[in-house]
């Protein structure tokens, strides 16, 4: 049985990573490290908790002596460090959270795992390594800064970090590398593209104009909206984590996206016209509205769901143009591609919502409100 300590795992990725792991392999035992931030919910993971299988600990990745006796008590095969800080406008408002956690929470994992991995020293004096282990970190496109019209991030790429998110992500990939140079750490690296999916957090965009909707409220796009972001259905990202852990080779960077690049723009308005062809084709779902207006028909009217909703406020500080991501290598070694269409995967996301409005609604408490209407305040 191989044993997996996956961080961050009670977020948005993590989760849908531990669930899809936990489907795939039987012989798996996951160790979930979560310090449940406001991003973090017990919720999203408590069908997968059995204590046998999938175990939950509530701690920091900072936590150096937690982590030694993670690391002592479940002899770990798998590390996969998706825990992050990982909102570039909260990282605007409060860049050194993101130092912490981002950096110094990464480089502490590190550590804890090359202390419990070295198994002694080869003739040149570099450590020797268990067999069996790799340390993944999941990083983002974003490490690239952003590109013009054309073009495309490739893992050869320099690296141009350009908020204090993504610099705290380019450090930790670089310690990361560092430890792979330094000491022949088994470890990989994704750098994916953004995601959409069931358990995303209702700060981000899909999730936050599928929520607004629901509550008849405006939908607020940044700019003028043409900002360009290549989207990724979340289960395809677990996939290419899952190829790149098992398959990928050793200290090496792999690129993950989806091939399908949208403005967000688009993405919003998308948005606005698969909720409404649902309501309209299953009526029950319009029970969900908040806003009640009656059609000719007598029923909870959609006829406001459309663009009038949209409402331009004003940009993010430095906000990136464009990323476009060149999955070729992963493809190429490990067979990976993107296999969920963005229609498809957008359908399901909002059935999904519209499904677990309970899950919505526990996550964004008072803590929530208080941020989103500091957000867009003035706006
Ligand atoms: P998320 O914000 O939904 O989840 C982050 C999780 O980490 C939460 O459960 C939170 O409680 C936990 N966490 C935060 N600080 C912690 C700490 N100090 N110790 C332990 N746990 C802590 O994030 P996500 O969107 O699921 O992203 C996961 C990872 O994937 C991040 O590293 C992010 O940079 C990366 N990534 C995200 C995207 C995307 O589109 N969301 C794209 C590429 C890469």
């Amino acid at each position: 049985m191989k044993t997996y300590l996956v961080t961050g795992a009670a977020g948005f990725i993590g989760a849908n990573f531990i669930k899809y792991m936990l489907a795939k392999y039987q012989d798996i035992k996951v160790v979930i490290l979560d310090s449940l931030t406001y991003a973090g919910n017990l919720g999203t993971i408590a069908t997968d908790i059995d204590n046998n299988r999938c175990v939950f600990v509530k701690g920091d990745i900072c936590d150096r002596t937690l982590a030694d006796e993670l690391f002592a008590k479940y002899q770990f095969n798998y590390v996969v460090n998706f825990a992050a800080e990982s909102h570039v406008d909260r990282s605007i408002e409060n860049p050194q959270l993101f130092l912490i956690t981002n950096i110094l929470g990464t480089q502490n994992l590190l550590d804890a795992a090359r202390q419990a991995w070295v198994t002694g020293r080869d003739d040149q004096g570099y450590p020797t390594w268990r067999k069996d282990v790799r340390f993944h970190q999941v990083s983002t496109d974003e490490v690239y800064g952003s590109l013009g019209t054309e073009g495309y991030f490739h893992e050869t790429t320099p690296l141009d970090p350009r908020s204090p998110y993504s610099a705290s992500k380019t450090s930790a990939d670089l310690f990361v590398k560092a430890y792979f140079e330094t000491y022949k750490m088994p470890v990989s690296i994704t750098r994916c593209s953004n995601n959409y999916g069931p358990y995303h957090f209702p700060e981000k965009l899909i999730p936050l104009i599928i929520k607004n909707i629901l509550e008849g409220k405006k939908l607020p796009v940044y700019g003028d909206g043409t900002n360009v972001r290549d989207w990724l259905y979340v289960e395809d990202h677990c996939k290419a984590i899952d190829a790149v852990i098992h398959n990928g080779r050793e200290g090496e960077v792999y690129n993950v996206g989806g091939h399908n690049e949208k403005q967000n723009i688009e993405i919003v308005k998308l948005t606005i016209r698969t909720i409404r062809q649902l309501m309209t084709d299953q009526p029950e779902y319009r029970q969900i509205l908040k806003k009640r207006e009656i059609d000719a028909d007598g029923r909870i009217s959609v006829e406001w769901i459309n663009d009038d909703l949209i409402t331009f406020v004003k940009d993010r500080l430095g906000h990136d143009q464009r990323y476009a991501i060149d999955p070729s290598k992963i493809t190429k070694e490990l067979g990976w591609i993107p296999e969920t269409c963005f229609e498809a995967g957008i359908e399901k996301t909002i059935r999904w919502y519209l499904e677990n409005q309970k899950w919505v609604e526990d996550i964004t408490g008072g803590d929530y409100m208080k941020y989103y209407e500091q957000m867009y305040a003035g706006r």
